[in-house]
């Protein structure tokens, strides 16, 4: 891109304020972190449900950005930057992708449906990048805001463009349309449920359906619903399983694949793909049309199905050998995506020392001088230690970059001992599909079995701006990490939230307040139940205590004396009906003996704990705690003529109680996607979802038994697969024996037989699986609270109880 201030002026339908009517403008950023942030970004002030960019202008005027699309000029910011008012940023931002847009004329195709757009774009982009010079929306950027930035992807070189539209509301797809242009629609599914946002499927698919409305060609499955809806002048291209379509398919499968028959008017062929599922067989089938419409031959065709490859779109963050942690995007290595995993590296701040591993960058639409110019500006920015290329264009390319280090295969580099030598590092490894970076991945992952805890880090930020929603807008939030996060891992949850506005982190011990400070975390943390033997840690390490009773707050004094500190925070644990830990009322006069003029700690918030917020029985009971942590905290107030922080509620006092958030509130379970009711579940995403693969499958007949201490005896012939995953990873053995049931591909197969330590088996008579398929233990079938309540426990202990020895594997859409 490359665009002056003035010319965007009309294109923004903005009122200009600034100091330098012509500078120039080459990249655009809605995110205050990016590192690519310059004087060259266009800056899009958006106005988010938690976030306003508003607030991020000064900081980023200091780091050198000029231009701004605001709906006002901040405080003080006026003469130091270039600022374009609008009504709107939104819109703006959209504005100026359709004025974008405009300047390119070539052919691009535009998916939507309600499953596999992602998959389908980036199977046409692999299908078809061996000819074109292709854009494409990034990961999957098809929102309001995604569409509109991947638009403004587009450059000089490119000439095909493929992106993905999404929409939740009505009234949505418009603006998409106007913003892609698309020549040629694809339509990959309708789906059958009707969805949240829309009055009816049939509004929900007219509204999809407006994305074709100017198209050459609308590529779909035959569907009467969609032909009914769709007006007469758009020209269909349409496949089916049955015949009435332009072209019939009939599949048949053997081992892993799928032998597609496809039939048009005047010939035949038959195409091999790699899958066998049906939404797998679907997307190939749309991706093939497209390639059939564009008139590839049948020989090409062929031979390019065979080649697709599971699409992994999400960041994935793996633990490595010797110590290391990896950024696995190893699928992909456009200049765009390149931009979003360094952004993503920066933000990961576990190790001090960095590694990029990238290969030849592919389709950036730039001269490769031009293109290698700009990458090495990009890692330039981003602190990196060492930079290791494998490719030849890439090895001559950055050879002065410093700290380069060259291979020209990946063979070559797993070969060389250079890959021993990661250590205690963040490893970014970026490469396009051919180099095969995936056995860097396989090579430098931390083997473990595998069964893991996988973390949706999307989810976290999901849950907390739902308990947000509910609570005014100055209420301060403390998260609670306490035990693991919960199970999930602190630090990363931690990590998750920093840029989330979150006023506090609560942990129940010092050393995990330690480890969190270690990692680079520096929210404010409140140490739960801190032990006299840590009082100093916890002041080296900035971490504030939970005073319960006068004992303890003698003995933090002391040490607050001896270290010289003053005003250090505590924070003070009243005990309204609990009975765990906390003053009592009775306490009360010698708490106020102890703080009354006391300079070497500050009351920074007084705060009490809900016994049963989640129980409608005793609702008058926690009215009642909360009357008295009104009383008792107003009467320390007065007398100690202080203004602290009060809080009380947890996640179902949030969820029951709002009218008592005071200033803060604790959110602990809900966070990690476990609501108490049934609607508050729904607004809610689940976090957690812990999966294993079948080791064995085995056929059983009548009569045989199953298992330590033959609990199960087969009364008819039946199939069972054996999983590396038992009650020393954490799954109740009372789970077992018939009681609790695992997923595999879609299906229920009940646990058969007493689980063992390490392994366990399960029925899977009638579900079709191999060796090795994958199996959900809980996530979305169990969730855990349907575990917890068949096992008469909560979600809590489950989720705490999952061995450290299951891997966490953290990953962010
Ligand atoms: C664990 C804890 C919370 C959070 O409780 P949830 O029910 O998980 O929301 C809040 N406050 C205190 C003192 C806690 O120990």
């Amino acid at each position: 891109m490359s665009l002056t201030t003035h010319t965007i002026i009309p294109a923004l339908h903005s009122r200009f304020d600034g100091i330098q009517p012509d500078m120039e403008i080459d990249n655009v950023s809605i995110d205050s972190r990016s590192l690519q942030n310059n004087s060259t970004t266009l800056f899009f002030a958006l106005h988010g449900q938690n976030h306003d960019g508003h607030q991020y202008i000064t900081e980023l005027i200091n780091k050198g950005v000029l231009n701004f699309v605001v709906t006002q000029i901040p405080a003080g910011a006026k003469g130091k930057a270039n600022f374009f008012i609008v009504d709107d940023t939104l819109k703006a931002l959209q504005d100026f992708a359709i004025y974008y847009r405009v300047i390119f004329q070539f052919p691009v195709i535009a998916i939507t449906g309600s499953s596999g757009k992602t998959i389908v774009k980036e199977w046409l982009n692999y299908l078809l990048s061996p000819d074109y010079n292709i854009v494409r929306s990034p990961k999957s950027y098809n929102s309001q805001i995604g569409v509109p930035l991947s638009v403004i992807g587009i450059n000089q070189k490119h000439n095909l463009g493929i992106f993905e539209a999404g929409i939740s509301l009505p009234g949505e797809m418009d603006k998409l349309e106007a913003i892609i242009q698309p020549e040629i629609g694809v339509l990959t599914n309708i789906g059958s449920a009707h969805d949240e946002g829309f009055s009816s499927r049939e509004e929900k698919i007219r509204e999809k359906l407006k994305l074709f409305r100017n198209v050459k060609v609308l590529i779909c499955q035959k569907n009467d619903v969609v032909a009914s809806l769709l007006s007469p002048d758009i020209k269909t291209y349409t496949w089916d399983y049955t015949t009435g379509a332009d072209v019939t398919i009939t599949t048949s499968q053997k081992q892993g694949t799928t032998t597609l028959t496809v039939k048009q008017p005047k010939d035949s062929f038959e195409a091999e793909i790699p899958f066998t599922d049906a939404p797998s067989v679907e997307n190939a089938i749309n991706s093939m049309m497209v390639m059939l419409y564009l008139g590839y031959s049948h020989s090409l065709i062929k031979e390019r199905l065979a080649g697709l490859y599971p699409v992994e779109l999400r960041l994935q963050v793996k633990n490595g050998i010797n110590g290391c942690t990896i950024i696995d995007d190893s699928f992909s290595s456009d200049y765009q995506s390149l931009k979003i995993a360094l952004d993503f590296l920066e933000q990961h701040k576990t190790h001090a020392k960095k590694t990029v591993i990238l290969s030849d960058i592919f389709q950036s639409g730039f001269e490769t001088d031009e293109l290698y110019a700009k990458v090495a500006k990009l890692l330039s920015g981003h602190n990196i230690s060492q930079v290791i290329g494998i490719g030849e264009t890439i090895s001559k390319q950055l050879a002065d970059y410093p700290n380069f280090f060259s291979y020209n295969t990946t063979q070559e580099f797993l070969a060389h001992s250079k890959a021993t030598t990661l250590e205690n590092e963040t490893v970014l490894i970026k490469g396009a599909r051919s180099f095969r970076f995936d056995e860097i991945v396989a090579f430098l992952e931390e083997k473990t079995h595998e069964t893991v805890l996988e973390i949706n880090l999307n989810a976290i930020v999901h849950n907390l701006n739902f308990y947000k929603s509910l609570l005014k807008p100055e209420t301060k939030i403390m998260v609670m990490v306490k035990a693991f996060g919960y199970g999930s891992g602190s630090y990363e949850i931690a990590k998750a939230l920093s840029h989330q506005k979150v006023d506090y982190l609560g942990v129940a011990f010092a050393d995990e307040g330690i480890a969190l400070r270690n990692a680079g975390i520096t929210t404010p943390i409140i140490v739960m139940n801190p032990e006299h033997s840590a009082f100093a840690a916890m002041a080296a390490y900035n971490l504030e205590p939970e005073i319960y009773s006068a004992k303890e707050l003698k003995a933090f004094i002391t040490v607050a004396q001896q270290k010289n500190l003053s005003d250090y925070p505590i924070h003070i644990k009243l005990d309204t009906g609990m009975h765990r830990l906390g003053f009592m009322k009775n306490q009360l006069d010698e708490l106020i003996d102890l703080l009354r003029n006391n300079n070497f700690v500050s009351v920074k918030s007084i705060f009490s704990h809900l016994s049963s917020s989640d129980v409608p029985d005793y609702r008058d009971f926690t009215l009642g705690q909360i009357e008295n942590f009104e009383q008792w905290s107003s009467k320390l107030i007065a007398a100690l003529e202080i203004n602290p922080i009060r809080h009380i509620l947890n996640t179902s006092g949030i969820y029951n109680f709002p009218d008592s958030q005071y200033n803060m509130v604790r959110l602990g379970i809900g966070l990690y996607g476990v609501g108490n009711d049934e609607t508050e579940r729904q607004s809610l995403q689940t976090v957690g979802t812990l999966k294993t693969v079948i080791l064995q499958i085995k056929d059983i007949e009548p009569g045989e038994s199953i298992g330590y201490s033959r609990r199960f005896i087969a009364d008819e012939k039946i199939r069972i697969a054996t999983l590396p995953i038992g009650y020393a990873d954490g799954i109740p053995r009372a789970w077992g024996n018939q009681k609790g049931y695992v997923t595999i591909n879609g299906k229920k197969a009940t646990i058969t037989g007493t689980i063992s330590m390490d392994m366990m088996m399960v029925n899977v008579t009638g579900i079709d699986c191999t060796e090795g398929d994958r199996v959900v233990i809980f996530g979305e079938s169990p969730t855990v609270t349907e575990m917890a309540a068949l096992l008469g426990t909560i979600p809590y202990e489950i989720l705490t109880s999952i061995s450290q020895r299951v891997k966490r594997v953290f990953y962010k859409e």
